[in-house]
């Protein structure tokens, strides 16, 4: 199988675009994918700062290296969860990158903070440890954005990623996260720019991208993740995908073009008021919930803050 664009050998066939390529192009045509959504969802005007929220899974670091090698201003951090064996192989992968790239890259250790991880904070959570995971995340990345005065925060959430999102919550019609579903969510009222360049790539070619690139990503997925419907979703999009090569891309892009304006149009605006103790923004008249997350397990909420504006003094 030769490359559609020169006479080497493919490495990989992209069904969905006519494409079979060689290492020199699969790696330009991934970046030019990613260009395409930055443009087409205005996410990141050249000049600007960004900052990519990794894990040291293949999606993560593919997205700070495709944004480094085309000339864009990304530094990165890593947050240590205190998941045993996981986020001790996921920090070393995250930083020999960060070396290898000689980019900046800052860590927020749970441990090194609170002398204690996700699974102990989330014990109080009466949703999942994930539901506590994902608030105390966008905590993070809006302290980022804000004391490090970057344009957006990028993260790595792929096609597949976004289809199985899109198929959930579309199952449960929650029109609420449907006029959301953005890749690209602006800044409001003190909560940072939120962008996804990697939704156009589905998740074997970001993984073929590192392998063609060298980068040494963590295999293994968070052990907590185990169960979560997303992977049932996915799989019903990778069976579809399959039998009619594009589904996943029509049905999550063609959902931005058509369908999402309608939910977008819908949309409650919420207010945000500021958090009594940490001052960020909240929806409620009351403590943030990351606030009240670690206050229910006699945590200090401020220790964050203060760990992250001394980056940046
Ligand atoms: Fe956090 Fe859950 Fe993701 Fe693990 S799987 S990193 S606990 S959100
Ligand atoms: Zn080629
Ligand atoms: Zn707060």
């Amino acid at each position: 199988m030769k490359c559609f664009k020169c006479d080497s050998q493919a490495i990989l066939r992209i069904k969905r675009h006519k494409a079979t390529l060689c290492e020199t192009h699969l790696v330009e045509h991934l970046q030019n994918q990613m260009i395409k959504a930055i443009k087409k969802f205005k996410m990141l005007p050249p000049n600007e700062k960004v900052i990519v929220a990794i894990s040291g899974g293949k999606d993560s670091l593919a997205l700070w290296d495709m944004l480094l090698d085309r000339g864009y201003k990304a530094d990165a951090f890593y947050i240590d969860l205190g998941i045993d064996e996981y986020s001790k192989t996921s920090m070393e992968k995250a930083q020999s990158f960060a070396e290898k790239v000689s980019g900046n890259l800052y860590t927020i250790s749970l441990p090194k903070l609170y002398n204690t991880g996700i699974k102990e904070i989330s014990r109080n959570n009466p949703r999942s440890a994930c539901s506590a995971c994902g608030l105390i995340k966008r905590y993070i990345m809006n302290i980022f954005a804000k004391y490090g005065n970057y344009h957006a925060v990028a993260t790595g959430h792929n096609l597949d990623d976004e289809a199985s999102s899109l198929l959930g919550n579309t199952l449960r019609w929650q029109t609420g996260y449907l006029s959301r579903q953005s890749p690209s969510m602006p800044s409001n009222n003190g909560l940072a720019k939120k962008i996804k360049p990697l939704c156009r790539l589905a998740e074997k070619e970001t993984a073929a991208y590192c392998i063609t690139k060298n980068i040494d990503y963590i295999l293994e997925e968070c052990p907590m993740a185990q169960g979560a419907s997303s992977f049932d979703y996915k799989e019903v999009l990778n069976n579809l995908e399959l039998k009619s090569p594009g589904t996943k891309d029509q049905f999550y892009l063609d959902f931005l073009r058509t369908a999402q304006p309608y939910f977008k149009s819908n949309k409650q605006d919420i207010t945000l008021v500021k958090c009594p103790t940490c001052g960020e923004p909240t929806s409620q008249d009351r403590d943030c919930s990351f606030c009240r997350q670690m206050k229910s397990n006699q945590l200090d909420p401020l220790k964050v803050k203060e760990e992250i504006s001394g980056f940046f003094k």
